[in-house]
């Protein structure tokens, strides 16, 4: 018998004071419908419903889109459970139930997919609703939203065709708000919507509510593989085998009239992270109004609407009934969740509803108070704390705001919808954001409000300013999730989209010109204003604090000018991992010297032009030194091939000769001899040093030299780490050791001083980390130059990719671009192999990565595991990389538990 057979369970139940679910089951029910579930538990106030479980979607899409057996009775049940507890019966013509049909993923998509509110209603339906309600007005207003999100959502028509139906009326009514509109209005409207309905798909508006039911429940399923939905996973790297839930949840109204309301809050400020309820309401509204930009909201609490100068009373003022039992619920949920809530919620004529919470997004500024501030109150440990900031979004907070002192030729005000600063380039619609972007300009996209279309064009713009739209508008959300600044509802902003321009208190701004936000005030500005250098104690020290408590990999920056080592140390670098000394040679004060070096016949010529560049090498690095302060300095000795210093066309041959005194056919013979086929694998990195060995003396001359300066001043004793590039063999390294202790021990025996340093090799070629042990038998240390190490083990040149890698990114052949994030399987399995055995000959042998991925947190996670000694990183990246760092340390302590 079917009963006696395990069947899979696809529907779980909540409301009514109990479960199914419970918080713990996200993969299963989606973020919303494990939460429903937990707040039902809790004894919150949730409309009864049931999830779908997402395994019922990957169910249709692996089954020829096709709904499990057992779904239909599952679901059935499920309605009879609500109905049971609202009393009220679907499709019943008298005391109808309806519902909401909503999406709900594992992890939270922010208008990624879409939600059918009113569902059940019919022409038979709405009258019981407007007999039941006492208010025929309130029925048809029901109704009409309903129409109009079923058609755009499941029956796929667009929605302006709506819109121009209601203008239409209001215009020949002279009406201009729509709660102007009265019952009968609504019923014109609700008839001329069906008939337009019919007219487009050739068929009635579904009038059986069962029909209604799986049309929503089908396009909830459809929408996880809209191009939105694709993107957005793409974006935050969501796995399209997770699947969506559905919610079926009975409807709660805050259209009732004046004792009803709708909104959403946020335990804390998302923005700042202050510990101050904040959010958005609109009385006599239903949910999407307060998101969705029409109408705009008024804060939740009289202190925000004190501070913002607003006249309409806040919720706390207008209901404070329930407002009390509000935030009383607010904070029971923030203990319970023990993380900052953000939160959607109904009040039905004085009853107050909870529709959904979540752990809210918030900015990098907010993620760190809040966990600094979670951690004081003691809700959660410090660890835990480190673990809640991710560490790429600190990126937002060490980049620029605008200069207080500087003035500000200020166009609009609108509100601080995500903070930082932005000056770019004028666009109004999303596609050119995304063109102009994508090439490197700096673009601010203006637009009236936006939506999930624009996503792309958001991504690529520095900068959004909406004209309407409150703090939780779609452009607001998804902004702070993207950590870009954003103004929105800067409602003095008149855009003229055809006429390429926006007017704002009597500016006139047209496409292209130059315009400056500050998200955190939300001005709008006219031209660039000066920007300034980001704060970094506070909240910031502390958690960075915390976070190196617990960190295990040491973090160091590649730093070759004074101002990059001196910013790398403000961030916290812990030495420099990488000094590439080419970077020297290109000043323009010496590149003469380096190329007479290039061009003498003999070495006796070529030591003539390297002493005069000695001196010039010994200075950077006394500066490098002493700014380092004893820290250990890894410096690469030159690494391009010669003829990159070179000129090329006959015109710069003709201007160096002409500057230099040098013979012109000479540097252009030089020029031509030196060409390569393919310069990449030529005549370079150590290669050089093998060939012409009073460079490299050179330079090690300059650095030991150097380092003796530095500590004949009493200074620090600097540890130069001597880092020969690009070594594939034992018989190299062997050769470079040689040469580089016998001419440091010149160099000390001159000065009479000792120096500690070491002599190591950068690991780039998949020869060398094979054989690893070979080089271990020399070399002290090894740095994974990574960038070059990726292109020898792939045999892709970097800059090359770009021509053909994001084919290979969509088609899932590569994850991600592997110049951006380590390949831990083929690269990290070099890396590995190279540790294995560079330790099995020389046990103390120091390990550690100086390629972009040194900055890159999954990288530095997978260095945890593979124990590494250190990353080093560009200065910018040193704090996210400590971050990082302190959360791999923490992830495998907890993977040894
Ligand atoms: P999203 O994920 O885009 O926020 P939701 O499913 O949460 O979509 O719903 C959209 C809006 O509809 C929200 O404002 C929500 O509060 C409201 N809403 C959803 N279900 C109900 C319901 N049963 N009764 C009243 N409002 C609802
Ligand atoms: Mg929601
Ligand atoms: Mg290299």
């Amino acid at each position: 018998m079917a009963d006696t057979m395990v069947k899979t369970r696809w529907v779980y139940a909540f409301g009514g004071g109990s479960a199914d679910g419970d918080a713990s089951m996200k993969n299963l029910l989606g973020g919303k419908g494990a939460n429903l579930a937990e707040m039902s538990s809790l004894g919150l106030p949730v409309p009864p419903g049931f999830t779908i479980t997402t395994e019922a979607c990957n169910h249709y899409y692996d089954n020829g889109q096709t709904y499990p057996p057992n779904l239909k009775d599952q679901v059935a049940e499920g309605l009879r459970t609500v109905e049971k507890i609202t009393g009220k019966a679907f499709g019943d013509a008298s005391n109808p139930l309806l519902v909401s049909v909503r999406s709900g993923a594992r992890a939270s998509m922010p208008g990624m997919m879409d939600t059918v509110l009113n569902l059940g209603l019919n022409d038979e339906t709405v009258e019981g609703l407007a007999k039941l309600s006492g208010d025929r007005r309130f029925a048809f207003d029901s109704y009409r939203r309903f129409i109009q999100m079923y058609s755009n959502v499941v029956l796929d028509l667009d929605h302006h065709m709506f819109e121009e139906i209601l203008d239409d009326h209001k215009d020949r009514l002279d009406i201009h708000v729509d709660t102007g509109l009265s019952a009968e209005h609504w019923e014109a409207v609700v008839a001329d919507y069906k008939r337009a309905v019919e007219d487009e798909r050739g068929a009635p508006f579904p009038q059986d509510p069962n029909e209604q039911l799986w049309g929503a429940v089908g396009a909830v399923f459809a929408s996880w593989m809209n191009d939105r939905a694709k993107f957005y996973r793409r974006m935050h790297d969501i796995p399209e085998s997770w699947g969506t839930a559905v919610n079926i949840q009975s409807m709660v109204f805050g259209n009732m009239g004046d004792g009803s309301a709708t909104g959403v809050a946020f335990t804390r400020n998302p923005s700042t992270g202050d510990n101050r309820l904040y959010g958005e309401f609109l009385i006599n509204a239903q949910g999407e109004d307060v998101v969705a930009g029409i109408r705009t909201p008024q804060p939740l609490t009289k202190i925000a609407r004190e501070e913002m100068g607003d006249k309409n009373p806040s919720m706390e003022e207008a209901l404070p009934e329930v407002f009390a039992q509000f935030k009383d619920v607010v904070g029971k949920l923030e203990r319970h969740y023990r993380d900052m809530q953000d939160i959607e919620f109904t009040v039905e004529q004085g009853r107050l509803y909870m529709l959904q919470t979540r752990n809210g997004k918030r900015t990098a500024k907010a993620a760190l108070k809040v966990a600094v501030d979670l951690a004081t109150e003691g809700l959660i440990t410090k660890e835990e704390a480190v673990m809640r900031v991710e560490p790429a979004s600190l990126d937002q907070l060490l980049h620029p705001t605008i200069d207080p002192s500087s003035p500000r030729d200020v166009i609009a005000t609108g509100l601080p919808a995500s903070p930082g600063a932005a000056t770019g380039k004028v666009v109004f619609t999303a596609e050119e954001a995304e063109k102009l972007g994508g090439s490197g300009e700096a673009v601010i996209l203006v637009r009236e409000e936006t939506s999930p279309e624009d996503i792309r064009g958001m991504d690529a713009a520095r900068g959004i300013v909406t004209a309407r739209g409150g703090m939780t508008s779609h452009a607001a959300v998804v902004a702070r999730g993207m950590g870009r600044p954003c103004v929105s509802g800067a409602g003095e902003i008149h855009i003229d989209g055809r006429a390429g321009e926006f007017r704002a208190r009597g500016e006139v701004i047209r496409a292209y010109d130059v315009i400056t936000i500050d998200g955190s005030t939300g001005q709008v500005m006219k031209g660039s204003v000066k920007m300034i250098e980001p704060e970094l104690s506070g909240d910031f020290g502390t958690l960075m604090g915390w976070a190196d408590q617990v960190r295990r990999l040491k973090v160091r920056a590649n730093a070759e000018t004074a101002l990059d080592a001196e910013t790398a140390r403000g961030f916290g670098a812990e030495g420099i991992g990488l000094c590439r000394t080419e970077h020297m040679f290109f000043d323009p004060a010496r590149i003469a010297a380096v190329r007479e070096m290039i061009l003498a016949d003999d070495v006796a010529g070529r030591k003539a032009a390297l002493a005069k560049i000695l001196p010039m090498q010994r200075k950077d690095f006394v500066e490098l030194f002493k700014i380092m302060e004893g820290l250990p300095v890894t410096i690469r000795l030159l690494d391009p091939p010669l003829h990159e210093f070179l000129p090329h066309t006959e015109e710069d041959v003709q201007a160096v000769a002409q500057a230099t005194g040098l013979d012109a056919a000479k540097l252009m013979r030089r020029a031509a001899e030196m060409h390569e086929v393919n310069p990449m694998l030529g005549h370079r990195g150590c290669r050089l040093g093998v060939s012409y060995p009073e460079i490299y003396e050179m330079q090690v001359r300059a650095i030991i030299e150097a380092a003796c300066e530095v500590a004949a001043e009493g200074r620090p004793a600097p540890i130069p780490e001597i880092m020969h590039p690009l070594v594939a063999k034992g018989e190299e390294m062997k050769f470079l050791r040689q040469l580089t202790d016998r001419t440091a021990k010149e160099v000390l025996a001159e000065k009479g001083v000792t120096i500690q340093y070491m002599v190591g090799t950068m690991v780039e070629l998949p020869r060398a980390a094979i054989r690893a042990g070979d080089l271990a038998e020399h070399a002290e240390f090894f740095s994974f130059g990574t960038n070059d190490l990726t292109q020898t083990t792939f045999g892709i040149s970097r800059d090359d990719s770009g021509r053909f890698l994001n084919a290979y990114i969509e088609k899932g052949i590569f994850d991600k671009d592997p110049f951006v994030s380590l390949d831990q399987e083929g690269v990290g399995d070099l890396i590995k192999i190279a540790a294995e055995r560079g330790r099995a000959v020389r046990p103390d042998v120091k390990l550690g990565i100086c390629g972009e991925h040194g900055g890159d947190p999954a990288s530095i996670e997978f260095c945890e595991k593979v124990g590494l000694d250190y990353v080093s990183c560009s200065p910018y990246r040193v704090p996210i990389a400590r971050l990082a760092a302190a959360q791999a340390a923490i992830g495998e302590r907890e993977k040894d538990r």
